[in-house]
């Protein structure tokens, strides 16, 4: 089952170093989840080939520029090429006037709707709850409201082994209920244990983006055990002060926040244009937690145990 992400955009406010604003794009068994929306986001989709077609969910963390510019573009764009699904953007209240602004003195009609979710980074929240998955916010801290968003993949069935459906022969109706745990009763009437005929589901998988944020342990509990975690990383250590100062966090601090709260992976970004080049926070995240790796854009990062899946 293909639960993976790409990263699009991974610099912070100012493009640099051929590095785009924020943004990434989860694609869980075909299915795409846009995670903001930088300045340059369709481009960015156009290189690395991504199916904007089978984009159904976009999700805003918060209002500063670098993390949604791109949004009304795209739209257009959808609008031109004759959408006619719906889409739903989640994303703060005022998001939605932005929008509607832009189209009203544009004159725009859209030929699709717009579901908008407001959401508020009060507590968090389950956004988006359907039969894979369940999306949930995580509140950051920020000079803005803003929300980080966690994808936790819904527990699978259990597999029941074919070779267990022809020896006892089991009818279609029940294997749902032997894939949901239930023994089966074959026509003897003997009892067959729910063991002998499934094996358990895969653990279920979880992603979660920490976007802008300075350091807080307030989502610690959270985002506990998270299999691959972005966290924002915008400055070096000697810039510490800096980031304290406009609500960023370090790389050694995004690598605090993965080890204390014992995620398997770490990907940092949100990288400020005064680093050309990246290794000081890699090496910086790495000293604290070893499975650190950088959002380098193009690259694909699988929800899983093969970490890198392809590099642009
Ligand atoms: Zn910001």
């Amino acid at each position: 089952m293909q639960f993976e992400v790409t990263i699009l955009g991974s610099n912070g406010a100012i493009p640099a170093y051929d590095r785009h604003p924020s943004s990434q794009i989860l694609n869980y068994c075909g299915n795409l989840f846009l995670i903001d929306c930088g300045e340059g986001t369709q481009f960015r989709m156009n290189k690395f080939g991504i199916k904007r077609g089978h984009l159904d969910h976009i999700f805003i963390s918060h209002l500063h520029g670098d993390h949604y510019f791109g949004l009304v573009g795209l739209l257009t764009s959808f609008n031109l090429n004759w959408r006619e699904h719906p889409l739903n953007i989640y994303g703060p209240p005022a998001l939605e006037e932005i929008i509607n602004t832009q189209f009203k003195h544009s004159l725009t009609k859209l030929k699709f709707e717009i579901h908008f979710h407001p959401v508020l980074a009060d507590i968090p929240r389950i956004i988006l709850d359907n039969s894979q998955m369940t999306v949930e916010t995580i509140v950051l801290k920020h000079r803005l409201p803003t929300t980080g968003f966690i994808f936790r993949e819904k527990k699978n069935l259990r597999k029941i082994l074919p070779e267990k459906i022809q020896q006892y022969a089991i009818p279609f109706e029940v294997i749902n209920d032997i894939k949901n745990g239930a023994d089966f009763t074959d026509e003897n009437g003997r009892l067959i244990a729910n063991d002998e005929l499934t094996i358990a589901p895969p653990k279920p998988r979880s992603y979660a983006y920490c976007s802008d944020t300075i350091y807080t342990e307030s989502y610690l509990e959270q985002i506990n055990g998270i299999d691959l975690l972005y966290h924002e990383a915008t400055f070096s250590e000697e810039h510490a002060e800096r980031a304290n100062e406009t609500f960023h966090s370090t790389a050694r601090q995004a690598a605090s926040i993965a080890k204390a709260a014992k995620v398997e992976r770490l990907i940092i970004g949100h990288f400020s244009a005064r680093y050309a080049d990246l290794s000081i926070l890699l090496e910086q995240s790495r000293t604290v937690f070893p499975e650190t790796y950088l959002a380098e854009e193009g690259n694909t990062f699988a929800i899983d145990s093969e970490v890198l899946l392809q590099k642009a």
